[in-house]
């Protein structure tokens, strides 16, 4: 599953007034126009009302050489148009948008002084060619100008967005050449987030009319202009041109976003494919420059992306790796954590607020880990904060020990099938791919004859345990969860059923006005043999609140589990990590993990699930990427270490991680790689790319590929069948 992006924001045409003649270009004019201060403040409260967190200044190059247009800046208080634009950005920042500003050439002293007020500028380089018949009276569009502009903006350290026009009447080697010189101008200052390769697309004139009013009414219709004739001076391009130059882009600037505008061909699909990574700003109010053009919608364009194995997610008009000091400027950066912390990378901490990280601690701790000892939350804050290999390396050597010590060398994995009964829920998780509305065209119910079925193919399958779980159904009661454990027991007598998550109990509590002791007796009758420790999520009250407020608290979810193991019913505990949690909200998590087992011993595993972010709200609107291996593989040594020796089995989760990762994972502190699944469903509609289902002989091998036995057990730990390492030839 790969990562498209795109910004949702709203554009501000301040001023058309333009010095240019560019003969593609319908958006200039050469009279007088710029918007009045009430103006701008009423379009800005509308792009708030819309939901923009980019706010594009799209503007003429230096309107103020119109002498009405002078002369109407400095009735608004302002010595040059830099000042009003910068004016218009400090009033979006006011109000939590960032401003991308692209005015044309600038000198260095305008660049700097927007700096101060946005988020990210931009310049097209256009061509790299210096007399095209297009640019006939238009000096400022001589490659020269605009590469001096595009370079000053690198060295004052400004997140700055680039491009080329294709098909203005350049040749096919000279757009290589536009993006080589880019790529050198990035080489020396690092600062280019993304490349836009443009398709020029032929408009017709606005004279009288007003491109900002017919972009927003296209856009809110989704209305189509007619084509334009193309003019002689165009150059044909072909979808195969434009493949070639993402190739390209994408080879001479790795690091660099290569953006196709999904208004104006209908190539963004295959470009997509091609390797182009981001569709650019989908302006609420339409495309100024080609307002005959508007945006596909997010969701058509999640849908068709989607099909071809895509996830499409919002990005800030800042790219991540520049969301800190040395690119932003403070005010700006306030923004960005006041409204939109979670779009800042995970750097071990610093998201939402600058807790100290006290490094120094992580040796002793690993150490005294390794020993079993229960660790402070500072010394596990900074075990999931670490990023130096040194030490990482030494975590997994000691998380690897302690595997070792406590579980032996054999690799274990349960036969099971998962059956999600209904993915109807209430609840609405924010990280969630799964449950679904009741009246949504996605939702199912399984009949009970499916039910038989699944159950009857497990047992034919050879499972020993089915893993049961559904969304919280609001139609359903205590009865209906019997129901289907009854069902389960009835159709395959000795399987395992190893069934609803904490959430799932807690909905028949409330439904059923029981407490969780009544309610696990009666579960416990119907055939209930373990409970799964999901709902977990992170256990910190402050987490939940931020990604599923409806969720039950973390006292709740202890007072479950703690209940479960009491009525002679073991669980698993599990988290999901990789989020917005920071690394002593996980700490809190372990530490009421370890302390539930201290009481009770009931815990049988641990289960780290990295979050799978592509088609959940998290993922879409919120930023979050997923997780990388590495850091999955530090978090999962240092989960090991966190719990000592107090739950002896650490799981991976190939259908979160990969069977690879999760092969590799058993270096890491692991010993046992969970179940076969055959259907899984939750993580496969968040986007996992890792299947649904994976044979015996797959675990099996990927033990043997670590070098170490494998077994077969039983939800409880008993060992159904061994497989000892094939004898070398
Ligand atoms: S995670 Fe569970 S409770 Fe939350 S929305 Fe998804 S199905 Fe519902």
């Amino acid at each position: 599953m790969r990562r498209v992006t795109f910004s949702r924001n709203f554009t501000l045409s301040l001023s058309r007034t333009c010095r240019c003649y560019c003969r593609y270009c319908a958006f200039a004019t050469h009279r007088a126009h710029l918007y009045a201060p009430d103006e701008v403040e009423g379009l800005l409260d509308e792009a708030s009302r819309r939901g923009a967190k980019e706010l594009l200044v799209l503007t003429g190059e230096r309107p103020e050489v119109n002498g009405e247009v002078a002369a109407r800046l400095s009735s608004y208080g302002h010595e040059d148009f830099t000042s009003y634009v910068a004016w218009a950005c400090e009033r979006a920042l006011e109000r939590g948008m960032l401003p991308h500003t692209n005015l044309g050439v600038l000198s260095r002293d305008d660049l700097a002084r927007l700096r101060e007020v946005t988020a990210s500028q931009g310049l097209m380089l256009e061509s790299i060619v210096a007399d095209l018949i297009v640019h006939q009276g238009s000096p400022t569009k001589h490659p020269e100008r605009r590469l001096q502009t595009i370079r000053a903006a690198g060295e004052l350290r400004i997140p700055f967005t680039s491009g080329i026009l294709v098909g203005i009447g350049e040749t096919a080697q000279q757009r290589i050449e536009a993006l080589r010189a880019l790529a050198e101008v990035h080489a020396e200052h690092g600062h280019l987030q993304e490349v836009i390769l443009q398709n020029f697309v032929a408009h017709p004139r606005y004279y009288g009319a007003e491109p900002a009013q017919i972009a927003d009414g296209a856009q809110r219709e989704g209305t189509h202009g007619e084509p334009a004739a193309m003019p002689a001076w165009a150059s044909p391009i072909t979808l195969d041109d434009m493949r070639a130059l993402v190739r390209a882009a994408r080879e001479l600037m790795p690091d660099v976003g290569v953006q196709i505008p999904p208004n104006l061909s209908d190539w963004w699909l295959p470009l997509v494919d091609e390797g182009a990574t981001d569709l650019g700003g989908l302006s609420a109010n339409g495309d100024h420059i080609s307002p005959e053009h508007p945006f596909p919608s997010p969701h058509a364009m999640r849908k068709r992306l989607k099909a071809q194995g895509h996830a499409l997610a919002e990005r800030l008009c800042v790219y991540p790796q520049y969301m800190d000091a040395q690119w932003l400027e403070q005010g700006v950066l306030d923004v960005i954590k006041t409204s939109y912390w979670s779009f800042i990378p995970r750097r071990g901490s610093g998201r939402r607020s600058d807790r100290p990280i006290r490094r120094e601690l992580a040796p002793g701790a690993i150490a005294r880990a390794r020993d079993g000892a229960t660790l402070s939350e500072e010394e596990l804050t900074a075990l999931f904060a670490e990023r130096r290999p040194e030490a990482i390396e030494d975590m997994r050597a000691a998380a690897d020990e302690l595997r070792a010590e406590l579980m032996g060398e054999r690799v274990t994995y349960v036969v099971n099938r998962n059956i999600n009964v209904s993915n109807v829920c209430v609840v609405g998780c924010a990280f969630c791919g799964f449950g679904q509305g009741r009246r949504s065209p996605d939702a199912y119910e399984h009949d009970r004859d499916e039910f038989v079925r699944r159950v009857e193919g497990a047992v034919a399958y050879g499972a020993s345990e089915i893993c049961m779980q559904s969304g919280i159904h609001p139609a359903w009661g205590l009865e209906d969860y019997l129901f289907w454990l009854r069902l389960a027991r009835d159709t395959a007598p000795g399987i395992h059923l190893h069934a609803y998550s904490p959430m799932e109990i807690a909905h028949m509590c409330d439904v059923s006005d029981m407490a969780p002791a009544e309610v696990f007796a009666r579960l416990r009758d119907a055939g209930l043999g373990s409970t799964p420790g999901t709902a977990a999520e992170v256990l910190h009250d402050g987490v939940r609140q931020r990604i599923s407020p409806n969720k039950l608290p973390v006292a709740r979810w202890v007072e479950i589990i703690e209940a479960s193991h009491v009525a002679g019913l073991r669980s698993t505990a599990t988290v999901m990590f990789g989020h917005v949690e920071e690394p002593w909200e996980l700490a809190e998590h372990m530490r009421v993990v370890r302390s539930v087992q201290e009481r009770t011993g009931g815990i049988t595993e641990f289960v780290p699930l990295s979050f799978i972010p592509h088609h959940t709200l998290l993922g879409r609107t919120h930023g979050i990427e997923e997780i990388s291996a590495e850091e999955n593989l530090a978090h999962t040594a240092a989960f090991r270490l966190a719990l000592g020796r107090t739950v002896p089995s650490l799981q991976a989760s190939w259908v979160k991680m990969g069977l690879d990762a999760a092969t590799e994972a058993l270096r890491w502190g692991v010993n046992d790689l969970g179940g076969t699944l055959m259907e899984e469903s939750i993580s496969r509609l968040a986007g996992s790319r890792h299947g649904v289902r994976l044979e015996p002989g797959d675990l099996i091998g990927a033990a043997h590929r670590a070098g170490r036995p494998a077994a077969e057990r039983t939800t409880l730990y008993e060992i159904r069948a061994r497989y000892e390492l094939p004898v070398a030839a």
